[in-house]
């Protein structure tokens, strides 16, 4: 039997389980299907506090990891399939596994969302890509296209144009989520070429790999194609929830509901990081999350008999 199992090892994750263990609680942290969660698949991070320098995100989440193991936290690969919070304690089903805690973080965090359209799945590590870190790198010496109006898909542009001869950033509207700093930055890129306002609504890999996108102007409806053998889908992420539905308050999209902080409709269960948060969804708010579910959780343990 656990104290607390943490489901996720993202930042939120991870910043839970170095305070529950601090607090001598023995945290177990289950992995998840992308451990080290978002920034693990990041560049250079530059608003996380204390590095000035800005610091890249895999030795950041790598340096939380290490904190945590180092006060006494462990950690399982994983995914968690199954969950039964209806009686105590909390019973967790993962590859094959089965684990039984006095108390649950939910830091499963969000993944990336795709476009939808026809063979994108299947094209995936074929052109198709969410991850410009990952594969980046592949598309040295070609164009490639950035789909996306938001902080991620103009890092990515910046990012991928250091490999890419041409960046398309493709986006549906004229206005963008992302902050002045990052559009000012694209925009000063001279291997950013602005596409505005356009949907994708085809991919083109004639011998499955891809060559080209079929473009839409939101507004007049001319249609064109940009030969690309890359595209990067930068365009937001799904809360990682599937596993809780019916079982924990959740909005429309899937989001959990966190009440008074990390607290959940069930007593002991605690939520943190992006799997909760489609607002703020940055490294250090997911961080201070975590930090506020790990406290909970030794507040319940504690007024219930640890
Ligand atoms: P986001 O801010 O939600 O932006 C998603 C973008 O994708 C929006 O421009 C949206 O268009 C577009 N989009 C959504 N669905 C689409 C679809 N089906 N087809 C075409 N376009 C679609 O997501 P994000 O850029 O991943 O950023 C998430 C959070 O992380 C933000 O809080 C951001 O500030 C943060 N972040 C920060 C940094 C940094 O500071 N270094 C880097 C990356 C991310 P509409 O605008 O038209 O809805």
């Amino acid at each position: 039997m656990e104290n607390v199992i943490i489901i996720g090892s993202g930042c939120a994750g991870l910043t839970a389980a170095i305070y529950a263990a601090r607090a001598n609680l023995k945290p177990l942290v289950i992995d998840g299907h992308e451990p080290g969660g978002q920034l693990s698949l990041t560049t250079h991070v530059e608003n996380f506090p204390g590095f000035p320098d800005g610091i890249m995100g895999p030795e950041l989440i790598e340096n939380m990891r290490k904190q945590a193991q180092k006060f006494g936290a462990e950690f399982k690969s994983g995914t968690v399939s199954e969950v039964d919070l209806t009686g105590k304690p909390f019973t967790l089903k993962s590859n094959d596994a089965v684990y039984e805690t006095r108390a649950l973080i939910v830091a499963a965090g969000a993944t990336s969302r795709l476009l939808g359209l026809k063979g994108e799945k299947e094209l995936i590590g074929k052109g198709v890509s969410t991850c410009a870190t990952c594969d980046g790198y592949f598309f040295r010496g070609k164009p490639i296209a950035v789909v996306g109006g938001g902080d991620s898909a103009m890092e990515e542009a910046n990012f991928l144009s250091r490999y890419a001869t041409k960046v398309y950033l493709i986006h549906r509207r004229e206005e963008f989520r992302a902050s002045k700093i990052m559009i000012d930055r694209a925009k000063a890129n001279p291997k950013i070429e602005f596409l505005l306002p356009y949907t994708v609504d085809m991919i083109h890999a004639p011998k499955d790999l891809v060559t080209g996108l079929h473009l839409m102007h939101a507004k007049t409806g001319e249609q064109k194609t940009v030969d690309v053998d890359g595209v990067f889908v930068a365009i937001g992420h799904e809360p990682n929830s599937t596993v809780f539905r019916g079982k924990l308050d959740m909005d429309e999209n899937g989001y959990l509901l966190a009440k008074h902080g990390s607290l959940t409709n069930i007593p002991g269960v605690f939520v943190a990081g992006d799997v909760q948060d489609h607002r703020y969804r940055q490294a250090v708010t997911a961080a201070g999350s975590g930090c506020m579910a790990a406290i909970d959780v030794e507040k319940f343990l504690e007024a219930h008999g640890n």
